[in-house]
């Protein structure tokens, strides 16, 4: 889940909102609007609205709040964060990094739930402190004090990669030792987790003829398909396990001439098949050039531009050793959006790894495995 509008940075951490968001600020409103005019008839049609904007607002507040807390835990425990979205389904915070022990992986995930409780605590204080008469302020109070309370309650569901999945993770990971098998347990609970939200949501809809049946089925499926994607990740890893790049990558990397032109470079490209080409410039390694860089520059320029000015430099490229951990390196290259990295030892160029050897190395270890 990416941002695709980028609000402004909190504590160095990028905020940002998924398309999908409008989606459920567009129906957290309306139904607000609706909610609120039918508990105060009396106020007017304007004041209702008013009060519904403003309390989606807030809503979505405590939402990165929640996801801030999250983060503010992970940085402090020097697992760096990117950035937090807010999509359809809620908030979620792009953790780059695992935790390294039980531990950090149960408080990162506690904290969240515990600050949207704070939350409600706080909502539900000031609605008792505050004169007992029903004012918007009120009515807005009492509203975040139960959705707050709502959302500690529904992230501490044990399924994976809701919190309490998580808390259960860490849980697991702590009294085995064992945090591949943490996760992958976690995740199993997941899916069910998934599998019978999307049940009730069906039975409600069908049964109960109630729309919200539809919100718990499409939530469900939804934690289907995370928990499905963490078991699958967990399971590479352990294919993964004792695979070092140095064993996979290729050491025969064609070299181009940085002077050269696209137009050559791309009949090269046609004539070998070749997908990476190791750029040269005076003897040494300039950079790298695949097909994908090529594509950034249009046919008719393809004569008058030099490989040089297409390629990807080599100082801002994520090179990985030979020694590095197959699994590291396809986390670099999922993080860093790139098919191919550098494999380098004593800043010389050893080989390449694309993602071409890996999917190689699988098959050939599914055939052997049958
Ligand atoms: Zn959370």
């Amino acid at each position: 889940m990416r941002s695709q509008i980028r609000l402004g940075k909190v504590f160095g951490i990028q905020i940002g909102l998924h398309y999908s968001w409008f989606l459920i600020a567009l129906l957290i409103v309306f139904s607000l609007n609706a909610q609120f005019h039918l508990a105060n008839p009396a106020w007017s049609v304007g004041l209702v609205l008013g009060l519904a904007i403003a309390t989606a607002v807030l809503f979505f507040v405590c939402l990165l709040l929640h996801e801030l807390a999250h983060s503010l835990v992970a940085k402090a425990r020097g697992i760096p964060v990117r950035e937090i979205t807010l999509f359809a389904l809620g908030g979620v915070s792009q953790i780059d990094g695992e935790s390294t022990d039980a531990k950090t992986e149960f408080q990162i995930a506690i904290v969240g739930p515990l600050t949207s409780a704070v939350i409600g605590l706080l909502c539900f204080g000031a609605v008792y402190a505050l004169p007992k008469a029903v004012t918007p302020g009120i009515a807005m109070l009492t509203w975040l004090g139960y959705i707050n309370f709502g959302l500690a309650a529904f992230n501490l569901v044990p399924g994976y990669p809701l919190d309490g999945g998580r808390i259960l993770r860490s849980v697991l990971w702590w009294k085995s030792g064992d945090a591949e098998r943490a996760t992958h347990n976690a995740a199993v609970t997941g899916q069910v987790v998934g599998g019978l939200f999307v049940t009730l949501g069906i039975v409600q809809f069908f049964f109960g003829a109630n729309v919200g049946g539809l919100w718990i089925a499409f939530i469900g499926w939804f934690l289907l398909q995370a928990a499905g994607e963490t078991r699958r990740q967990a399971s590479l890893k352990r294919a993964f396990e004792n695979v070092r790049v140095g064993d996979i990558m290729s050491h025969d990397c064609a070299t181009v001439d940085g002077h050269q032109s696209v137009q050559d470079l791309v009949e090269r490209l046609f004539k070998s098949g070749r997908r990476c080409f190791v750029v040269m410039d005076d003897g040494h390694v300039a950079g790298l050039v695949t097909p994908q860089d090529i594509r950034q520059v249009s046919r008719t320029q393809w004569p008058v531009t030099l490989v040089d000015a297409v390629m990807r430099p080599l100082e801002g490229l994520h090179a990985v050793a030979p020694e590095t951990p197959l699994g590291n390196a396809l986390q670099v290259m999922a993080k860093e959006n790139v098919n191919q990295l550098p494999v380098m030892s004593n800043s010389h160029l050893d080989g390449v790894l694309s993602r071409a050897e890996v999917l190689n190395y699988l098959q050939t270890r599914a055939e052997l495995e049958q």
